[in-house]
This record gives C-alpha cells, structure tokens and sequence, in this order.
C-alpha cells in the first residue's frame, strides 16, 4: 500500500517596491503612517478615472520572471475580478487571470543539504487593496495600501513538508532581495502566504483545503504542519477531508474552518476595458539583465573556492560579506598565492559578521576596506601580529570605525630583542613559579606565559614565546 504524502503548493504576494503605486502616481510608500495621504481619483475608485500600468512594475515582474525561468507571454492582458468588499475602492481588483504575464518557471533552492526543485505555475500582476484597521467597536480603512503594485506567485503542489516550504520561501525572499524588486519583509506585509494543503496515497492528489492570510515564515511553517497531521489523522480514521478555506490561529497555533467549498466566491473575471494588453517583444525582454542570483552565486563559491556548504550559505545570505570576500582573497593572492583561505572565512564569518550583529553595523557603514583585511592577514601570516591582535582590531573598527593603521601603529608585536628581555624580567620576578615548573608543574609554565602576556598587552606571538621561555628556563637552571 502506498504511503500518505502531504503536497503543498503556495500562493504567494508581493509588493513591489516601485516609486508610485500600479495605476496613478500616488507615491508607495510603506512607511507613511498618516492614513489617506497617498490617494487620488484612481486608486480610491472614483468614476470616470483611467488607470495607466507603472513601467516600473512591469519591469521588476519581467525580472522576476526571469529569475524564476518562467516563459513570458509576449501578450498577456489585465483582467477585472469582481467582488466586494471595503478594501476593495473600485468593487474589483484589476488582476490577471487567462493569460498571466508569465507561466511555467521553476525555483531550486536547498532544504539543509538537499537539492530541491519547485515549479512555478504562474506569476501575474495585480494590484493591492487598502487596509481595514478594526478599532474596538468600528473599523478604519487606510487607503495608502490600495493600488500598490502587487505580483502573485502560484507555484504547482511540489512541496512535500512544512519544512521544505519554509526552505522555498527563505530562498524566494532572498532571490527577490538579490533583484532588488522589493525587501519582502513578512513582518510589514511586503510578502504574504497562502498555503494549498492535500494529503493522499501515493501522488494522487487529495481533496485541497486553503490556509489563507499568513502573515510570516513562522505561521506558514506551523499551519502546514498541522494541516498535514489533521488530515493525515482524518484519512487514517476513514474519513473525510472537506474542501475548504481554513484560516490559522496565531495564539492556539491551529487551523480553522471559514468557508466552504459550496460558498466559494464567483469572481465573474472579464478582461478590464480600461487598460490595454500588455504587448512584449523579445528585445525589451532582454534589456532586463538580472544579477548573479543565489544559487548561481552558491554553486560558483563552492566551486571557485571549496567552502563548505555552510560557509558558502552564510556568505550568499549576506551578499557585501561576499563580496569583500571575495575582494579581500583576491587582494591576499596577489601577494600570497598559498595564503589559506580559511582563515580568511573565519576570520570573516565568525569573527567581522559576529562584531557587526554585536554592534548593530552594516560593513558598509565602515570605512573598512578590502586591502585593509588583505594587509592585516599578510602581517599575521607574517607573525608580526597575532590573531588576538586581528580580532581586537576588528572589534575597534566594527565597534567606532577607527582607521585600521592607526591600530596597527598601536599594536606591532614587541621585538625579539624585547621579548628576550621582558621573560628574564618574568622569570626573576616570579621565583615560585620558575621553581614549580622545574619540579615538573606544567601549569607554572601557563601562569609565566600570563604574566608575559600582562607585560606586554598581548602583543606576543604566543608559540615563539612559549618555546624562548622554556630555553630560558633551562639555561637559568
Ligand atoms: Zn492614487
Ligand atoms: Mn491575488
């Protein structure tokens, strides 16, 4: 008997970050907190208006298209889907819906290490609706939000756990940050889930029920998660999945029953009169270039520089880590063609990341170069420093953007000469240690190289020391 497989498949939206709003030139702008300041005739639905498509708009989507290796149809067209409700100015939402702007794509991302592939059924434009903030007892509505341009993303029911659909929409979000289209914030509602759950034998697929309005990864994860035992308990029992629309309770973290299928709305879409189609031609399509996208850029680091899964992970989330990365190893390579490449990503991933989160810094709020880190790896390697050194003069410039060669100026490692005379000092100073360490106290040795360290804040090489106090310990006996 086959096994019961869940299959997940998302609807997604998002909100493009383009200067003015879908249809008019009101300004999107998430972060007005004034409500009804960015209106006009258009996007609050007054007669008589015309609504004219944002190139921009159309031009983050064909991106995104892209990005996702849809087919884009050269001719597609808006489409009015009627139904009513108080977000809703006009009573429709200006839409797509027969010929969508592009079809067929997939994404492949990683959940751990595991390869993924989801196919993309459609990604279409639209536009968004107002805000209806519900007082104690009367609502509000925020027109700021109405006509912001949307696109939604269909993808085929390909995914098989909550995990694997968080693991999509963490690479989807990244993927549209790396296109810079929109920020995909789940926590402004810049990007919002609905999830299609079914569970049935083998890859049939079984009777579909909706989770609507999730507003972040976290509830996405949980609802389908629950879904998935919901109906798998249901089904084991012998009984029946209903088709409907379930809505997720934050608090007791469980779906429940809206609507169903025998009430499902009747959009009665029809082809908006308003606006043209929109007519592509090839050309056009190809002036849209598109960056490195992540799993490009997480294929080439792994190749050009055999990081682990892990490492390459860290750096593709944080693309300016990358690239100074990337900037710094060359830099190093030109003096240094054997120079160990690990210790440049540990020094960047454990070290400058953690430094940056620690004091709430972005690399790009520094004055920290690429040749600077070049240089103080140069010098380490050189032992002219150590790497305590390294990190502290990290953590300075993270911490007050202090320029790297002043700190170096301050911290050169002492002299030959000097540590010579600073452990005969150490050892004339602490006779009761020396004698500890001649009776066979290995820990005495540690206490001397402490008081070394205390002489000279640090700025020892550690393994030299270490091996000319003990000559120096043999030569006092
Ligand atoms: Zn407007
Ligand atoms: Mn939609």
């Amino acid at each position: 008997m086959d096994k019961l497989i869940p299959k997940i498949g998302l609807e997604i939206h998002l909100e493009l970050k383009t200067e003015s709003k879908m249809f008019c030139s009101c300004p999107n702008d998430p972060d007005e907190v004034h409500p009804n300041l960015n209106i006009c005739e258009i996007c609050t639905g007054q007669p008589g208006v015309l609504p004219t498509l944002n190139k921009r708009a159309l031009e983050y989507a064909i991106k995104l298209a892209k990005a996702l290796n849809c087919k884009i149809n050269e001719f597609n067209y808006f489409a009015r889907k009627n139904y009513f409700y108080p977000d809703l100015p006009k009573n429709y939402q200006i839409s797509q819906y027969e010929l969508p702007l592009a079809e067929n794509g997939y994404l492949e991302f990683y959940l751990k290490e595991e390869y993924k592939k989801v196919r993309i059924r459609r990604v279409h434009l639209e536009e968004d609706t107002a805000k209806i903030i519900h007082e104690n007892n009367y609502s509000l509505i925020d027109f700021n939000r109405a006509g912001i341009p949307l696109l939604e993303i269909v993808t085929e029911p390909d995914l098989k756990s909550a995990e694997e659909a968080k693991a999509f929409v963490e690479e989807l979000i990244l993927l549209i940050r790396y296109l810079g289209i929109s920020d995909a914030n789940p926590e402004k509602g810049e990007i919002r889930f609905e999830a299609n759950v079914s569970v049935n034998f083998g890859e049939k697929l079984g009777t579909k029920v909706e989770i609507k309005n999730l507003g972040s990864i976290r509830s996405l994860r949980d609802s389908i998660a629950y879904e998935i035992k919901r109906q798998t308990e249901l089904i084991e029992k012998g009984k029946e999945v209903i088709q409907e629309t379930r809505g997720f309770d934050e608090t007791k973290r469980i779906t429940f029953s809206q609507r169903r299928k025998e009430m499902a709305e009747d959009y009665r879409y029809f082809p908006e009169p308003d606006l043209p189609p929109i007519i592509l031609d090839q050309e056009f399509i190809n002036t849209i270039s598109l960056p490195e996208l992540p799993f490009q850029k997480r294929k080439r680091l792994k190749d050009e520089y055999n990081l682990s899964f892990k490492e390459v992970n860290v750096l593709v989330e944080n693309r300016e880590l990358a690239e100074f990365f990337e900037e710094t190893f060359s830099e190093i390579k030109a003096f240094d063609e054997n120079f160990d490449i690990k210790i440049l990503v540990n020094i960047l991933i454990n070290d400058l990341l953690g430094f940056l989160e620690k004091y709430q810094k972005k690399l790009s709020d520094l004055d920290f170069t690429p040749i600077q880190l070049a240089n103080l790896l140069i010098k380490l390697k050189n032992q002219e420093i150590n790497i305590r050194m390294v990190k502290d003069i990290l953590e300075e410039v993270v911490r007050e953007n202090k320029n790297v060669d002043l700190l170096l100026k301050e911290s050169s490692l002492v002299s030959n000469e000097k540590l010579d005379e600073l452990i005969e000092r150490v050892i004339s100073a602490n006779e009761k240690a020396v004698e500890d360490y001649k009776k066979g106290k290995e820990s005495a040795l540690q206490f001397l190289i402490g008081a070394l360290m205390r002489e000279t804040k640090g700025k020892i090489n550690i393994q030299l020391a270490k091996e000319l106090l003990i000559q120096a310990l043999k030569k006092n006996d």
